[in-house]
């Protein structure tokens, strides 16, 4: 039952993909990463009361003013952040941690950020209960990214940012990609690849219009900023 569910939400996806890829480049996504959102019982990261609409193509709310992002749109950018076994992969916004959870069979490790405590700890518990055990779920302001653990292979953001924090790009590895949307709230967002080539010089990419929920950021912590 749940893998027709998964079989048709993944129909959805290659159909979105054909339609989109004049802008993405991505006319069909890598069958590692269809078989990675194959893997990930996605009704286990909405709330009871939405589970029949888990697979349907659209975000969902998850409490707290926040949204379980699109299918289409976890798949496009997790196959945009181009993850590899041995990767450690930075995700700012952890949500209900059905893209960190998407990533984790990808790669080596997953750190994953987010700043509404309650929804840290739902997420936390949910990926250990599913047995996604390369996630690590910290809470904070991703803004500043994690220097402690840096560089990262990639790093993801699933909130919308007003722009490229530069934390995020400084702790990218040569060769590493962000895959971020920018934009104001709610409104002419557009998802960003920002890649870091090996002389560490920064080369973006407007991939498709996008709709997130912003970065939100404390105001001391953008004054410190502006100095
Ligand atoms: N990736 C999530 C989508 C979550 S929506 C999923 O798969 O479910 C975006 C999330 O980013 C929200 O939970 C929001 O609280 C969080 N967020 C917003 N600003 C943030 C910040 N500065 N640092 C970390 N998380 C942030």
């Amino acid at each position: 039952m749940r893998q027709n569910r998964i079989e048709q939400m993944l129909r959805t996806i290659e159909q979105e993909c054909a339609l989109t890829g004049y802008a993405t480049g991505r006319y069909a996504l890598r069958p590692v990463v269809m078989e990675a959102m194959a893997g990930v019982p996605r009704d286990e990261f909405v709330p009871p009361e939405l589970k029949h609409r888990a697979y349907d193509n659209g975000p969902l709310p998850i409490g707290e003013g926040q949204t379980i992002s699109q299918p289409f749109i976890v798949a496009l950018m997790t196959d945009l952040l181009e993850p590899r076994p041995n990767h450690t992969i930075l995700e700012i916004g952890c949500g209900s941690g059905y893209q960190a959870a998407v990533l984790s069979s990808l790669v080596k490790q997953v750190i994953s950020i987010e700043i509404i405590p309650h929804l840290a700890t739902l997420a936390s518990e949910r990926l250990r209960r599913l047995g996604f055990d390369n996630v690590r779920v910290l809470t904070g302001d991703g803004y500043q990214g994690l220097p402690e653990q840096a560089p990262f292979d990639g790093i993801i953001v699933t909130a919308a940012a007003s722009h490229v924090p530069v934390p995020l790009f400084e702790q990218l590895k040569p060769g590493g990609r962000l895959v971020i949307p920018v934009g104001l709230p709610y409104m002419h967002q557009e998802l960003l690849v920002i890649s870091k080539d090996l002389d560490g010089q920064r080369h973006t990419r407007s991939v498709l219009p996008v709709i997130f929920v912003p970065l939100t950021r404390k105001q001391d912590e953008i004054d410190k900023d502006n100095g």
